[in-house]
């Protein structure tokens, strides 16, 4: 190992590059880490963390709106777009500081600038080459817009957060987890936002009754979903950019937001030419353990193309550094992987849809749901109202479905994925006490199953 620069050197410091980085440091290899732009990557910069931060403003409007019902009058309100901006700002390069204290802590060596594979041991970054053992690919995604007339004036979501000045009016083109997060936001927040699916629902891959309850949810609280059309063309007008639709019909907006999917990030790192084999997305091919078809170089995170999420990179990046350097290889699982997308509504998810669970039991699985307005929005007068479903394995009565869409979902679905992990069947929740009053007990409270 000591005929080379570095043990480990790792391109890309976003959630999983960082990890892995610094606990391979920590158990004592000598560690490089290459990163082109801010620490933390995708999630901390223009991902998970300033979202949920706008998720937090937008959910302010509508408490206010709720307040009057609890007995509050609240004077004229007034929404600073240029004070959040600047706060999000702070608080993001305070967290890329502290992504530079934690690898510098650990003792590795963090080199700003581009990095490119130049054979299967050595990196080249600002045309200085290093050599290592291992490598580790962690260079995440990028936005994906389709090819249209007028692509020009699409916006990516890397963009959103410090748009300028704040769109009255927003078109949302996608009606994934990102599409959908940045409508309930933008709405929250004052814009006049409309949505545009290709397909007749919204979050592919979620559970049909979620899809079909968060679009009646995001319909009733002001977001203009547009099933079945397409973006054709935009063009500039003197009163903004003009959207075309696939069967003629225009709409105005002031920013077109594409949030038409990512794609893992792997142009130009000379990857290819080092002899590491690529699927037909650009995403690195990797095995069980993360290893690429170059033995020395490994990929984790959005760069391979499992589930993007942080906690899926941070669990794969732990893996390889287990691997490598200490407690020996290991499979990760990626069954009830719980994921929420937060929207106004959250919703919050863990393991099959009914679709699949009909498919890999099959059909023989008892299906509970319930909706229901919550208690706080009796007072409130809100018209938001909670779902909650669950999937059951008949035969061995093993809990493998879990979804909600409703405030604090994903904070509520975190904890009952523990429980799915452990095995958790229908007969354990039944005997579980609920915590009363709370929207969480109905979990545990479903005796009736749905017919058929
Ligand atoms: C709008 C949005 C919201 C999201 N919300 C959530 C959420 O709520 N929850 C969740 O779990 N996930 C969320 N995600 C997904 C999450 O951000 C990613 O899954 C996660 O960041 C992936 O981590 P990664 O390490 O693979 O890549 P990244 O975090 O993307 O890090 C890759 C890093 O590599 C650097 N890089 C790339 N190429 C090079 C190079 N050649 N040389 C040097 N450096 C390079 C990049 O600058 C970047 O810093 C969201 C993503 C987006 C876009």
């Amino acid at each position: 190992m000591r005929n080379h620069d570095f043990d480990f050197f790792v391109i890309g410091g976003g959630s999983g590059g960082v990890r892995a980085a610094r606990m391979a440091a920590q158990r004592g290899a000598r560690v490089a880490l290459a990163e082109c732009a801010e620490l933390g990557g995708t999630c901390v910069n223009v991902g998970c963390i300033p979202k949920k931060l706008y998720s937090y403003a937008a959910g302010y409007a509508e408490a206010f709106e709720e307040a009057a019902g609890y007995g509050w009058d609240l004077g004229e309100r007034h929404f600073d777009w240029a004070r959040l901006k600047a706060h999000r700002a702070r608080e993001i390069q305070r967290l890329n500081g502290v992504y530079g204290s934690l690898l510098e802590g650990a003792g590795v060596t963090v080199i700003q600038g581009w990095a490119q594979l130049s054979d299967a041991h050595t990196v080249l970054v600002n045309d200085s080459a290093f050599t290592a053992q291992h490598i580790l690919i962690a260079t995440g995604g990028m936005p994906f817009v389709p090819e249209l007339p007028g692509r020009e004036h699409i916006v990516v979501s890397d963009a959103m957060f410090d748009l300028d000045p704040f769109p009255k009016r927003l078109l949302v083109v996608g009606g994934g987890y990102i599409a959908c997060e940045f409508a309930s936001i933008f709405n929250g927040l004052g814009a006049q936002v409309t949505q545009l699916q290709r397909n007749a629902h919204l979050l592919n891959g979620f559970d049909e009754d979620v899809r079909e309850f968060l679009a009646k949810e995001m319909t009733r609280a002001g977001v203009d979903i547009r099933f079945n059309s397409e973006i054709a063309s935009i063009r500039q007008l003197d009163s903004g950019l003009c959207a075309t639709l696939a069967r003629g019909q225009r709409i105005e907006a002031d920013v077109i937001l594409a949030a038409t999917g990512r794609v893992p990030n792997t142009q130009g790192l000379g990857l290819e030419a080092a002899g590491v084999a690529l699927d037909e997305r650009g995403g690195v091919i990797v095995d069980a353990h993360y290893r690429s078809s170059v033995p020395s170089v490994y990929a984790v995170g959005d760069v391979s193309t499992r589930q993007q999420l942080t906690p899926v990179a941070l669990a794969e990046a732990m893996a390889v550094v287990d691997a490598l350097f200490g407690k020996g290889r290991r499979h990760l699982d990626y069954e009830y992987t719980p994921t929420a997308v937060f929207t106004h509504p959250n919703v919050g998810t863990c393991g099959l849809t009914e679709t699949e669970a009909r498919i890999k039991f099959d059909d023989k699985v008892t299906i509970f749901s319930s909706e229901f307005r919550a208690l706080r929005h009796t007072l409130s007068e809100s018209k938001e109202r909670t779902f909650m479903k669950l999937v059951v394995d008949k035969a061995s009565d093993r809990v493998v479905g879990l979804h909600m869409v409703g405030a604090e979902a994903g904070e509520i679905v975190q904890g009952f994925a523990v429980a799915m992990r452990a095995g958790a069947t229908k007969a354990m929740f039944d005997s579980t006490i609920g915590i009363h009053p709370t929207v969480a007990e109905e979990f545990v409270t479903m005796r009736e199953p749905m017919p058929g």
